[in-house]
């Protein structure tokens, strides 16, 4: 099957630079955002701007989703105006946005009904990860689909792994949203806890970063939560969603996830208190306020999106 022509609908901060990315890897991308000014981006680098989904689909080979949460990609893919109605029998759907696992399997069901391939492939790496086509990317599907899905994944990813039937990548990205949120939270704690005693904070990074305590979060955030750069990024309210997803998840599981539970909290906390439109290392912010430092944070950034 030709892979050449490829809708992208949701040009947001990850989809954008992955969108960009598969035009420069050859690929005949045409964009659509419900705000259109980013579609004229993509347009002025190498893509095209479609009007309306109907039209960015038309023709294509695979169809891209890139949106915040499980109501906007229903809303993007089912109704008279969605991809399920306009796009081609047999083209590949993969979904990159992170979703609940029980509406991936929902929506899977309904796009196999309409003709289509579906895969959900949620990414991890950030923005950064996105601009640099490095993305993990952890994909739930048909192994076949997975197989035909190959060359446009590693267009904007690296580390792709094929992890079980629809709805397996999003639950992978549940556990991945677990284990980055917990980390930010200790390397926020860290932080306020050696500012507290005057201790250089980037030569404490620095050693820290080499040993058992390095991450990849540490080495992508703790600069960040230095200097208070909270520009996102990942926005602290897309991560409240993921915590929400994880949570109800394994509570549906039966599985007790007492850090994850304290962890959503404080997310849901800093969210609460503003902090919503900032990256997630502005959990920071969240973890001050609990020890009564407020004095070195920034006014919160407006809201985005
Ligand atoms: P974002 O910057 O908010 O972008 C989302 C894009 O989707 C926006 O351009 C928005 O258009 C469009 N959109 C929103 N709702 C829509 C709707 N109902 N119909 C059509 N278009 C809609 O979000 P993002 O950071 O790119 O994240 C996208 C997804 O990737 C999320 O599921 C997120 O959890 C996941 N993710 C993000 C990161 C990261 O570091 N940012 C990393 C991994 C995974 P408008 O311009 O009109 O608002």
């Amino acid at each position: 099957m030709s892979t050449q022509n490829i809708a992208f609908i949701g040009l947001g901060i990850m989809g954008l630079p992955m969108a960009k990315n598969l035009a420069a890897a050859g690929f005949h991308v045409t964009g659509y955002n419900r705000s259109p000014d980013k579609a004229a981006d993509l347009a002025a680098n190498g893509g095209h701007a479609a009007a309306n989904i109907a039209e960015a689909v038309a023709d294509a080979d695979v169809v891209i989703t890139m949106v915040p949460d499980s109501p906007d990609v229903e809303s993007v893919v089912t109704g008279e105006n969605g991809v399920f109605a306009h796009a081609k029998d047999g083209a590949l759907w993969i979904d990159n946005s992170t979703i609940r696992p029980d509406v991936a399997v929902a929506l899977a069901d309904e796009a196999r009904a309409a003709g289509l391939r579906p895969l959900d492939g949620p990414v991890s790496g950030g923005e950064q990860g996105a601009i640099d086509a490095a993305l993990s990317i952890m994909v739930g599907g048909e192994k076949a689909d997975f197989d035909d899905a190959a060359p446009v994944l590693a267009a904007i990813g690296k580390t792709i792994v094929h992890v079980g039937p629809s709805g397996s990548g999003q639950t992978v990205k549940a556990a991945n949203q677990l284990i980055v949120a917990a980390n930010i939270q200790a390397l926020s704690e860290a932080v306020v806890f050696l500012e507290a005693y005057g201790v250089d904070t980037s030569a404490a990074l620095q050693v820290l970063g080499g040993g058992l305590a390095g991450s990849k979060v540490l080495d992508q955030k703790g600069q960040k939560i230095l200097d208070r750069n909270f520009d996102p990024g990942f926005r602290l309210a897309l991560h409240h969603k993921d915590m929400g997803i994880v949570t109800a998840a394994a509570r549906e599981a039966s599985v007790v996830l007492p850090l994850g539970a304290l962890v959503a909290q404080l997310v849901a906390s800093t969210v609460a208190t503003g902090d919503g439109a900032l990256d997630h290392s502005g959990l920071f912010r969240g973890v001050e306020r609990l020890s009564g430092v407020s004095s070195t944070t920034p006014e919160p950034a407006p809201a985005a999106g």
